[in-house]
C-alpha cells in the first residue's frame, strides 16, 4: 500500500463517526479504498476561505479554543453555553483546565456536529492525538503552538492539503489587502457600498476612497475606485453576503428612486436598524437594489464571477427564507453574461439550487462550507446534483475557515464523502471507476480552476 494511500485511510477513519464509516465501507472494500486513495491524492482548487495573513496568525498564541472559536463556538452557544463561559474560553490568560471545565459540558453535545468533527479530524491528522479531553489538552495545545511558525500556511495548505489555489475573501475591509501567498487569490466584497446604514458609514467610504459622496453618481465613483484598486491587487471574483441582512430579491430600481433614498440617508433623516432591528427597519431598499445591480454590472464589464452567499448563516438569529436562491432569478435574467457562483449548496434549499443550476447555464452550485455545515446532507446533495445538473457546474470544495488547520480537516472530510458518493455511482453501474475518478477531479479541481482562471 503506498504511503499516501495509507495516510488517507487513516485520515478517512479519523473523520467523525469512524465506526459507522468503517462498517459502510466493508461490503465494497477494495473499490472504496481505491477511490479514497485516488481522490485523497488529488489537487484541489478551494473556492472560499477567510484566512488571516500568516503574520497576523503567528501572533495569535493559538490553542484548541482559538481553533474552536470559528464555527464551533456557534454550536456551543446554541447548545446553551453562557456568554460568561465563552469569554473564559477566549481568554488565553486563564488556566487551561479552568477553560476546559467551561468547554466540556457543551462539547459533549457538539462533538458529532460537522464543526465538532472538523476539530477532531484536525487534531488527529495534524498532531496524531486521537481524543480531545482534559488529559490530552496540554499536548494538543503545545502541538498547535509548536506548529505556529513561519511556513505554517504552505505546510498545511500546499504540502498536506494539496490545495493549489484558494479564493480568499478577507471579509470587509475598506481597502483591499494583497494576499501574502501566490496561491491565495482575492475575492472582494463591495456590500458596504450597497448597504449603507447611516451617515457615519458614508464618511468611512469617503475616507477609504477619497471620493466625496454627495449623490448617486459620486457613490458610484467611490465604488469604481475601490473596484479598480481591488483589481490591482489581483481580484478574481466579487462576493456578496447581503442575505445576512435582507432577502436576495434585487429589483430593477430607477436611479431617481435610488437617489431619493440616498438623499434621506445623507441628510440623516433615517438609519437602517442594527442587530435584529435590521430585518424590520430597512429604509434604503431602493438604493440597495440599485447599487447591487451596479456592482454586478462592474463584474460583468470586467468578466469576473460573482459569489453569492445563499442558504443558512453563521451565528444565530436570522431568517432562513431571506437566503433562498430563487430570489435571485430576476438577476439571472438581467445579467446573462455574468457567471454566478451560489455558495453553501443553498442549504437547506438544495432542491431549488439544483433546479436553478439546471435552468441557467451561467449559474454554478458551490459546496463550500457544506462538508462541515451538514456533512450527511452534503453527501446526499452531491449524489443528487451529479445526476441532475451538468457536472462542470458543480464546485466541490471551499473550506470557509479563518484557520488553515480546519480548512485542511474540512477538505479531508470532503474527500471522504465524495469518495463514498463515487463508490455508490460505480456500484449502481452508473459509471466506470475511471469515470468516477474523472468526475471527482472536475468537482475538486478543474471546474473551479476554469471558472476563476486560476
Ligand atoms: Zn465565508
Amino acid at each position: 500500500m503506498p504511503a499516501n494511500r495509507r495516510g488517507f485511510l487513516k485520515n478517512a477513519a479519523a473523520a467523525a463517526v469512524p465506526v459507522a464509516a468503517a462498517q459502510a465501507a466493508q461490503p465494497s472494500g477494495e473499490l472504496h479504498h481505491r477511490l479514497e486513495s485516488a481522490i485523497g491524492a488529488m489537487e484541489c482548487v478551494d473556492t472560499h476561505e477567510h484566512f488571516y495573513p500568516e503574520s497576523v496568525r503567528l501572533k495569535q498564541n493559538p490553542d484548541l479554543f482559538l481553533l474552536a472559536s470559528h464555527y464551533l463556538f456557534d454550536d456551543l452557544v446554541c447548545a446553551g453555553m453562557p456568554e460568561e463561559s465563552r469569554k473564559i474560553l477566549r481568554d488565553p490568560g486563564r488556566p487551561e483546565l479552568e477553560r476546559w471545565r467551561h468547554f466540556e459540558p457543551y462539547w459533549k453535545s457538539v462533538r458529532l456536529t460537522g464543526y465538532g468533527q472538523a476539530l477532531r479530524v484536525a487534531v488527529e491528522n495534524l498532531y496524531g492525538i486521537t481524543e480531545i479531553n482534559a488529559s490530552t489538552l496540554p499536548a494538543i495545545n503545545s502541538a498547535i503552538r509548536r506548529a505556529n511558525r513561519p511556513g505554517l500556511y504552505d505546510d498545511v495548505l500546499q504540502r498536506r492539503a494539496k490545495i493549489r489555489a484558494v479564493l480568499l475573501e478577507p471579509g470587509w475591509r475598506a481597502s483591499p489587502l494583497k494576499p501574502d501567498r501566490s496561491y491565495l487569490r482575492l475575492s472582494r466584497q463591495f456590500d458596504r457600498y450597497i448597504m449603507i446604514r447611516n451617515r457615519k458609514e458614508v464618511q468611512e467610504l469617503e475616507q477609504a476612497t477619497g471620493v466625496s459622496i454627495t449623490n448617486l453618481a459620486s457613490l458610484k465613483q467611490a465604488v469604481d475606485r475601490n473596484f479598480a484598486e481591488s483589481q490591482e491587487m489581483g481580484m478574481v471574483s466579487i462576493k456578496t453576503t447581503l442575505a445576512y441582512h435582507r432577502d436576495l430579491n434585487f429589483h430593477r430600481v430607477d436611479a431617481a428612486d435610488a437617489e431619493r433614498d440616498l438623499g434621506v440617508l445623507l441628510r440623516g433623516e433615517r438609519e437602517t436598524g442594527v442587530g435584529r432591528a435590521r430585518f424590520e427597519n430597512r429604509p434604503f431598499r431602493n438604493l440597495e437594489d440599485h447599487m447591487l445591480r451596479y456592482v454586478v454590472s462592474l463584474a460583468d464589464a470586467h468578466n469576473l464571477p460573482v459569489q453569492v452567499h445563499t442558504g443558512t448563516f453563521a451565528g444565530h438569529w436570522n431568517y432562513i427564507t431571506n437566503s433562498n436562491p430563487a430570489h435571485l432569478t430576476q438577476l439571472f435574467f438581467d445579467f446573462s453574461n455574468v457567471r454566478f457562483d451560489l455558495f453553501h449548496m443553498s442549504f437547506p434549499y438544495m432542491g431549488e439550487l439544483a433546479a436553478i443550476t439546471k435552468l441557467f447555464p451561467h449559474v454554478y452550485a458551490d459546496f463550500c462550507w457544506t462538508w462541515v455545515l451538514s456533512p450527511a446532507a452534503a453527501q446526499r446533495a452531491m449524489r443528487e446534483f451529479i445526476d441532475t445538473v451538468p457536472s462542470n457546474k458543480i464546485l466541490g470544495f471551499g473550506g470557509d475557515y479563518w484557520f488553515p488547520e480546519l480548512a485542511y480537516a474540512h477538505l479531508l472530510m470532503a474527500r471522504r464523502h465524495i469518495a463514498q458518493v463515487m463508490a455508490g455511482l460505480v456500484q449502481e453501474r452508473l459509471c466506470t471507476e475511471t469515470e468516477a475518478v474523472e468526475l471527482a477531479r472536475m468537482i475538486l479541481h478543474d471546474n473551479a480552476a476554469k471558472l476563476y482562471g486560476v
